[in-house]
């Protein structure tokens, strides 16, 4: 799976972009500030909001914590985990729509909808509901500032349905997603690890419904996806369930097996499992205590971390076998991963940390909160989308041609569009005039034939070329576009050694849109262009050959009959005379005819040049 990075920039300070992190379990925005991406929280509190969304008998949905607290008194009516059914059909689900209190039905698209309240809601329309949320809390965050644009983040493995499933949640919400970016990518850009030369990076997410491991491999800021494993059922939810088992089991005993099925307790149960399960992260021991008033229940137990790590070690243990997997798709082993990133909440957990740790021989880096990491990339990407800069750039397509102006105005395309980068190519030049000792470059971008309709870059001049005669200088030029997407032009004549460079940003300034209307034109345009670039090449051809001939007028009229002079002089007057128009079959036949009649002056120096070249010798020798 290669990862196409198409970076287009436009340098414009006043915009700004959200990434957004859509979790399973949780979501969260975040920008880039001051140099660096920082998560959008409201004041005070987390940035969290959870993925939860929670519809009362009348009234407007509840999204976020307020609807997960809902959730104990009335599961019917909310909403959990609908990142799984992004894009998936019902037999696609069926095992997890089993366990759900609410009925599915399918859409004649084969898509889901959730029935609540006797109405039907959709995946999309579902997490467009938890976007909108986000959004909000992260405008309130910045303080009131306003954008749209958004990079929203979507697991590895996620098909082009569950990307397009995802776009169009975000489209239902208003807003407009620059780019959906993978999840491990995302964490990845959060450490800058895209900014090492080379290196394969294995990232661990451990949320709270799902795992992922992610093998990716750098090569100049370019990420791919080498492989990836996990599994879909396997997440800090099934820690809880643990722990719930443990109050389960003891409820049972001690109040009677009816009360465990009531969701109220289910839901009680869970909630205090993960509190002791967080708890457990930093201390040795924790409280594990579940009130449900309504069923007038109140249970309470000490759990200590070596008791948990043992309950949950098949977990953990689940958790290593996919990265197995994961590093055998890739045909890599533990010594050759570089770096290995804990994302997710669960991740968190001291006996994964270590498990981690060990099996991959190296610490794992957990600088950044592993809840937060994703939309933290996710904001690098946004910056680096809407003309921010940092160190290095992600991209590694060039998204328009890259050529030179030549003469008469015409276009040679030296770096194509779409072309992967870092690249180079080289393009031979010569001189156009005799004792010429400079030649001036125009660099442009576009796929038009003509330099005029094309987006001008720079211009640069090469001199110290020694006074040779036309054409004998041998001037090349290279193209480079390393990978932060900085054009280096540089020119070089091969007898003397004469160099000039120019550097060029040649993708500043251009929007995406800027970059399709640019398109556009160029296929709107392509018999007209096609016409007028050989319009200029055929002038550019019958100057060469005007100079040519005027220059050896002399030879001609002293070694040719006249009628091939006055032949000549006709129509050498006739080419230059169409070469002030622009009707290309008229040029064409014009430079057809002067070539004819250039055919006697050119056999008639030919032999000069090679009888200068006997001359001396004796017939012996040649
Ligand atoms: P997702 O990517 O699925 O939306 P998150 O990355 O937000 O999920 O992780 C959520 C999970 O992380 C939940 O199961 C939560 O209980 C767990 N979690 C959060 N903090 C901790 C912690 N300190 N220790 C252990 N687990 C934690
Ligand atoms: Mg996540």
């Amino acid at each position: 799976m290669a990862y196409i990075e198409l970076n287009v920039l436009n340098n414009s300070a006043s915009q700004l972009a959200l990434g957004i992190d859509l979790g399973t379990t949780n979501s969260l925005a975040a920008v880039w500030r001051d140099g660096r991406p920082t998560v959008l929280r409201p004041e005070g509190k987390s940035a969290l909001i959870p993925s939860v969304i929670h519809f009362p008998r009348d009234g407007a949905p509840i999204v976020g914590r307020e609807a997960r607290d809902h959730a104990v008194v009335d599961p019917k009516h909310t909403v959990f985990s609908i990142k799984r059914f992004m894009g998936r059909g019902l037999k696609d689900v069926a095992q997890e729509l089993a366990s759900l209190p609410y009925s599915a039905t399918e859409t004649e698209r084969g898509l889901i909808q959730l029935e609540i309240h006797g109405k039907k809601y959709t995946p999309e329309e579902l997490s467009a509901l938890i976007l909108m949320k986000v959004h909000d809390v992260a405008c309130k965050a910045l303080g009131g500032l306003e954008t749209t644009n958004v990079v929203i983040t979507v697991p590895a493995y996620f098909d082009d349905t569950q990307r397009q499933a995802t776009r169009d949640a975000a489209r239902l919400a208003g807003l407009d997603v620059l780019r959906i970016i993978n999840e491990p990518t995302a964490a990845s850009l959060a450490y800058g690890l895209d900014q090492r030369d080379k290196g394969n990076v294995v990232v661990f997410d451990l949320g709270g419904g799902t795992f992922d491991v992610t093998v990716l491999s750098i090569e100049d800021s370019v990420f791919r996806v080498l492989s990836t494993a996990g599994d879909t059922h396997l997440g800090g939810d099934d820690f809880d369930q643990k722990l719930a088992s443990l109050a389960r089991a003891d409820v049972a005993a001690k109040h009677g097996p009816g009360i465990v099925d009531d969701p109220g307790f289910q839901q009680a149960v869970r909630m205090a499992a993960e509190h002791t399960k967080i708890a457990l992260t930093t201390d040795p021991d924790a409280d594990f205590h579940v009130h449900v008033p309504e069923l007038r229940l109140n249970w309470r137990r000490r759990v200590t971390r070596a008791e948990f790590d043992a309950l949950t070690r098949d977990l953990v243990e689940r958790a290593m076998d996919a990265c197995r997997r994961a590093l055998s798709d890739a045909k890599l082993d533990p010594k050759t991963i570089d770096e290995v990133v804990l994302v997710g909440g669960s991740s968190r957990i001291p006996a994964v940390r270590a498990r981690v740790a060990e099996f991959f021989g190296k610490t794992p880096h957990t600088e950044l909160n592993p809840e937060e990491v994703v939309a933290l990339g996710a904001a690098v990407q946004a910056h680096i989308l809407i003309g921010g800069k940092r160190d290095m750039l992600l991209m590694d397509v060039t998204p328009l041609s890259l050529g030179l102006e030549t003469m008469g105005g015409a276009v040679s395309k030296i770096i194509q569009r779409n072309s992967t980068i870092p690249c180079e190519a080289t393009e031979g030049f010569t001189t156009y005039a005799d004792n010429q000792t400079g030649i001036d470059f125009h660099i442009v971008q576009g796929e038009r034939e003509l330099a005029v309709d094309c987006r001008s870059l720079g211009r640069f001049k090469l001199t110290g070329i020694p006074p040779m005669p036309a054409g004998m200088a041998r001037v090349s030029v290279k193209f480079h576009i390393n990978a932060d997407g900085v054009l280096t032009v540089g020119a070089r004549e091969q007898s003397t050694g004469a160099t000039a460079r120019v550097e060029i940003q040649p993708m500043h300034g251009l929007t995406d849109a800027e970059v399709e209307t640019m398109l556009l034109k160029s296929y709107e345009h392509a018999q007209e262009d096609f016409d007028a670039r050989r319009v200029a090449d055929l002038r550019t051809e019958i100057g060469i050959m005007v100079h040519a001939t005027e220059k050896n007028m002399n030879a001609a009229r002293a070694g040719l009959d006249k009628e091939s002079v006055l032949d000549l002089e006709d129509a050498m007057a006739a080419a230059k005379a169409a070469a002030k128009a622009a009707d290309v079959k008229q040029l064409q036949k014009a430079r057809d005819e002067f070539e004819r009649a250039t055919m006697p002056l050119a056999a008639l120096l030919m032999n000069n040049v090679a009888s200068k070249a006997l001359r001396g010798k004796s017939l012996g020798e040649v």
